[in-house]
């Protein structure tokens, strides 16, 4: 390795054209492969640095990014401004849930760049509140005092904004002094939803699911608890409580089309994808519907790619090969993703719940299963969870290249998981490359860091360096810890910006502003 170091750099300095020890790519000479976006040489060649000044890249085609052969409701969940780091569950799972579009709206492209909506913030909606009336009690034996609180806690319950801790213990002491009073069981219900439903849309999602959780013993015959709780796993990314809630409820309603769907999606998301074939079928025997027919696809998909691969099964991930090239290889991955893996987590200060599975592809099966641009060196998929990584040609003894890929789509593994799906795609990539050890200082000549400055370096390569920067500049700021609350900021308020405000005192754009000034301060031609 120290070798291949050695003399990678001499052809730097000699500067002539090579081939990407990435993707392949063969005499490349300009300083960022065309094809893969990586760096191939600290080239000194001016024509390496584009004269014209060149507007700022609209849309980054990026080795995350769906790509048009992708289903349309993942576009068109794309163009509610979720990006790459769009979604992870709820967003497939709101999309499911939202009527179907009207004509009009269907026939809006799915453009990038167009003044984008988040998605609302999940809340268990309308038809889960009880109206009132429905929780009238009726017993002689109640005092005044009861009877009006009973009627107050009935009428509040449907505005979640209301009910508070205070208002939930009320319930439960109605229904512990009246233990047979029906009425009571169902209002202390009612008021446990409303209550996980604040706490849901404030981010707080342990009382949430403590509350729904509680509901459920309550009232065991009742699915709206664990609608709830399913509803709220998803939106964490908690696929083992997102599969337990829908078993909860179609143990009680076995053709409910919602807990089928998405108890299959929480087993694809487990990597238990013969399971979620069946529960999808299940759910489109019961309703046809567009989203789900999507989803099984693409895991049928998935499976016909991975057919025949022999699989290995470690703490953290499950890695498939072709069993017989690359018995060897695959170990040696399972070995350095073990060890990668370790590294992030220490790092990053976080440990992902799910366990990755990780695909590995000769260099032609990749760009088939993926999906992914022909100059994508490897893959992390936001829908699935999944790895896929070209290892075609490579042997044992993994080049520095396979292992910086290794730790680039784990880093986005990590990431995905911790901000629950939101991190903007330059914090993905900025950070997933910083964790491979790459530094802009160290990758560009002087002309090329003017050119980044400047804004005159375009295209996937100039959008991957400009992350990279961005997220030095971070770095510098508040260290790794500052970028590690960013993250769990993100997924504890669901919002980039909020979490930005919390940890960097400004908006994500303010500070990309103060980062591209400071830089070009730096190395800028002004
Ligand atoms: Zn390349
Ligand atoms: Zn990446």
């Amino acid at each position: 390795m120290r070798r291949r170091g050695g003399r990678r750099y001499h052809w730097h300095a000699m500067n002539p054209p090579t081939d990407c020890a990435r993707c392949g790519q063969r005499a490349v000479s300009e300083p960022v492969c065309p094809r893969c976006g990586v760096i191939v040489a600290k080239a000194r060649d001016r024509r390496a640095v584009p004269r014209e000044p060149q507007p700022p890249p609209a849309a980054f085609v990026e080795e995350d990014e769906p790509r048009p052969g992708m289903p349309t409701w993942s576009l068109a969940v794309m163009a509610l401004g979720l990006g790459m780091a769009g979604f992870i569950g709820l967003r497939v799972w709101q999309k499911a849930h939202r009527p179907p579009p009207t004509p009009t709206e269907a026939a809006e492209p799915a453009a990038p760049g167009r003044p984008t909506v988040d998605a609302p913030p999940p809340s268990l909606g309308p038809p889960m509140y009880v109206p009132p009336e429905q929780l009238h009690v009726e017993t002689g034996q109640l005092s005044e005092a009861d009877r009006s609180k009973a009627d107050d806690l009935a009428r509040r319950q449907a505005t979640p904004a209301s009910i508070t801790a205070a208002d939930v213990q009320a319930a439960e002491d109605l229904l512990s002094r009246h233990a047979d009073e029906r009425g009571f069981r169902s209002l202390l219900e009612a008021v446990l939803i409303s209550a996980a439903t604040r706490h849901q849309q404030q981010h707080q999602f342990s009382q949430a699911i403590a509350y729904l959780q509680r509901a459920q013993q309550v009232q065991p015959a009742s699915i709206r608890a664990s609608l709830g709780l399913m509803e709220v796993a998803f939106q964490t990314g908690d696929w083992a409580l997102a599969e337990s809630a829908a078993r909860a409820v179609i143990a009680l309603d076995p053709r409910h089309f919602d807990a089928w769907q998405g108890y299959g999606y929480a087993l694809m998301r487990q990597d238990r994808n013969r399971e979620a074939m069946d529960a999808l079928r299940t759910a489109l025997a019961i309703r046809d519907d567009a989203n789900t027919r999507s989803i099984l696809a693409r895991i049928e998909k998935g499976m016909a790619d991975e057919r025949g691969m022999a699989e290995r099964r470690v703490s953290h991930f499950n890695v498939r090969y072709d069993g017989e090239e690359h018995e060897a290889v695959g170990r040696e991955i399972v070995r350095q993703l073990e060890h990668h893996y370790a590294t992030l987590a220490s790092t990053l200060d976080f440990e992902p719940a799910t366990t990755v599975p990780v695909i590995l592809f000769t260099r032609d099966g990749y760009y088939n299963a993926s999906g992914a641009p022909a100059w994508s060196g490897g893959a992390y998929d936001q829908i699935d969870g999944r790895i896929r990584i070209p290892i075609g040609g490579i042997t044992t003894s993994l080049t520095s290249d396979i292992d910086g890929t290794l730790i680039h789509e784990l880093t986005h593994a990590f990431i995905a998981d911790r901000t629950r799906g939101v991190a903007p795609r330059t914090v993905h990539e900025g950070l997933a490359q910083y964790m491979e050890g790459k530094r802009v200082e160290s990758m560009l000549t002087r002309e090329q860091l003017r050119a980044l400055a400047d804004g005159r370096l375009g295209g996937v390569g100039g959008f991957y360096l400009g992350s990279l920067a961005f997220v030095e500049y971070l770095m510098a700021n508040r260290g790794q810890g500052g970028i590690n609350d960013l993250l769990k900021a993100m997924g504890e308020t669901g919002n980039i910006d909020e979490a930005f405000r919390q940890v960097y005192g400004t908006t994500l754009q303010g500070s990309q502003r103060a980062w591209a000034e400071r830089f070009r301060q730096q190395h800028g031609s002004v």
